[in-house]
């Protein structure tokens, strides 16, 4: 059987680091085994659910290189892949549990069942439905009706079974269908619950395995009890454990969560995201940077961990760099004039490449270099100027005379300014770079200077001269 996994998100927002881990592992246990990876939009929470978020997270998707097999726009064997139009399907499904007696109309209101909520509480007991309207007779169904209160619908929970399932992440895992109550899978204003369409597409899309939050681990009895009552096939469930931000709580916005979306406009590579995200909860034997289709041919169950992952920006900045060293500068300055405007001279563009690449993890970097270098104003940092200060202005002087004597190149410049100040090493090269960069550190100088170019440097180091009148 063709394994078929899918990625199920509710377009109530941006895509997120977690459901990006969740999509990715679910696109690569399918295309280790030439399967399907299919998308399917959870649009039933009308209030929240938008179409630009739906967009928003197809694009964020098609950017990690997650493309589906199936779903909205390719491949559409089941369609809707849109819940909010699957209303007939489910209805369909609706009436066979009541046919059966599987479900029921309850009409208790929301005070009622807090009510009964708070009594069990107060009683020690764990709260769930009641079953108040678990045995109304036709007539008194009737009669509700009549008076126009609008019932939800609640799946009769079979008495003393015991639901077992193997977790794909967790192994096995044992619940018993006394300790939940009757649970709701039509609400009153005749909207699925997420239950029960989420487990019914997954049966009539023959999905084969459905990896997803931790969060949804005590959802999976009420749909196993669901399919099971339908005759349904249900697919092997896996459950992640949450990603957790640096102070332990679930990753956020707070604790430096950034959207797909954001994450992409700063500039990160969807390589180095993919490769992080591929082993938060699971280890591979390699640690370079591998291609999706690497990522895919060694993923393995086994090596799912169900320990809480831990959401670290060094080891993503870690895959940036191995990411951006792969490409070649063609791609490299695709990527960067993608996401800024430089003001670099054409011309000057591949002496810029050669200068700043190793000094730049993310576009903005690049920037601040042009900028550095373009400036007609220069500011020194505070090291910078605390260098410039410590230094004679006899140097830079003779600086001045090695950089007309050189025409600007950084090597015979460097040679002559050693014989005319006397000096070598750390007390040479830190003045000369913080007086022409304004900073201590940065790309090679020799690459630096001709972008700097010669009328621009004489400033600088006149500057630097100038010292004592600052
Ligand atoms: N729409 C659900 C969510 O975004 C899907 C859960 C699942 O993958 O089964 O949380």
């Amino acid at each position: 059987m063709t394994v078929k996994t899918r990625f199920a998100p509710s377009p109530t927002g941006y895509m997120h680091l977690g459901n990006a881990r969740t999509a990715l592992f679910n696109a690569l246990f399918a295309w280790q085994e030439q399967g399907v990876f299919l998308l399917r939009i959870e649009d039933t929470d009308q209030e929240r659910s938008t179409t630009e978020f739906a967009q928003q997270l197809m694009q964020d998707l098609q950017w990690l290189g997650l493309s589906w097999q199936e779903g909205p726009n390719v491949n559409e064997i089941s369609p809707p892949y849109y819940q909010a139009q699957r209303g007939e399907i489910y209805a369909r499904y609706y009436q066979q549990l009541m046919d059966n007696d599987q479900a029921y109309p309850c009409f208790c209101s929301a005070a009622e069942l807090s009510l009964s909520r708070k009594l069990q509480r107060a009683a020690g007991q764990a709260p769930r439905y009641a079953g108040t309207c678990a045995h109304l007779s036709p007539s008194e169904i009737e009669a509700k009706l009549a008076q126009g209160v609008q019932p939800t619908l609640r799946f009769r929970v079979p008495k003393n079974e015991k639901i077992i399932f193997t977790d794909m992440v967790r192994g096995e895992q044992q619940f018993m269908s006394d300790d939940i109550g009757d649970f709701i899978i039509r609400r009153a204003d005749g909207t699925p619950a997420f239950f029960f369409c989420n487990a019914i597409d997954d049966a009539l899309m023959q999905v084969t395995k459905a990896l997803r939050g931790e969060d949804h681990l005590t959802n999976t009895p009420r749909q196993l009890m669901i399919l099971s009552a339908l005759n349904l096939p249900a697919p092997q469930y896996g459950h992640f454990s949450l990603i957790l931000g640096h102070d332990g709580a679930p990753l956020s916005k707070r604790n430096g969560s950034m959207s797909i979306k954001e994450l992409r406009e700063k500039g990160w590579l969807s390589l180095a995201v993919v490769n992080y995200l591929a082993r938060l909860g699971h280890s591979y034997t390699e640690d370079t940077l591998l291609s999706l289709e690497e990522l895919a041919r060694q993923i393995n169950d086994q090596r799912l961990g169900h320990a809480p992952s831990r959401f670290d920006p060094q080891h993503l900045k870690h895959w940036q760099q191995l990411a951006l060293s792969q490409l070649d500068d063609e791609q490299w300055w695709q990527w960067l004039t993608h996401n800024i405007t430089l003001e670099i001279p054409s011309d000057l563009c591949h002496l810029f490449i050669h200068a700043v690449r190793p000094n730049v993890l993310f576009p903005e970097d690049a920037q601040q270099w042009a900028e550095m270098i373009l400036t007609e104003n220069l500011v020194w940092n505070e090291e910078a100027h605390l260098v410039i200060k410590e230094t004679d202005s006899a140097f830079f002087n003779h600086a001045l005379i090695a950089l007309h004597n050189s025409q600007g190149d950084y090597a015979k410049l460097v040679d002559e300014l050693k014989q005319t100040s006397g000096l070598k090493g750390k007390k040479l090269f830190m003045p000369l770079r913080a007086a022409l960069t304004g900073v201590t550190h940065g790309p090679e100088m020799a690459y630096l200077l001709p972008l700097i170019g010669i009328h621009r440097a004489e400033q600088r180091l006149s500057s630097a001269a100038d010292q004592d009148s600052l």
